[in-house]
């Protein structure tokens, strides 16, 4: 699951949208989030792991708290 509702069919914008409360660190871990999508074998392209990674759940939830959303 995600936090920030952000999929590969619906990915993140590198630009923070207008509702995003923190935009510091939006481009970053937008690019964070990019690059540890999971490749067509379903793992990490960044660190080969198997399916969503420690670091795309982290960025997910950053990116989720930015966007106001709850994360628990
Ligand atoms: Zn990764």
């Amino acid at each position: 699951m995600t936090y920030s509702g952000y999929s590969r069919k619906q990915p993140p914008p590198m630009d923070p949208p207008p509702q995003a409360r923190v935009r510091t660190y939006w481009r970053g871990c937008v690019q964070l989030w990019q690059a540890h999508q999971p490749d067509a074998n379903g793992r990490c392209a960044a660190c080969g792991r198997q399916g969503a990674c420690p670091t795309l759940t982290a960025v997910d939830a950053l990116l989720a708290d930015a966007l106001g959303k709850a994360t628990d």
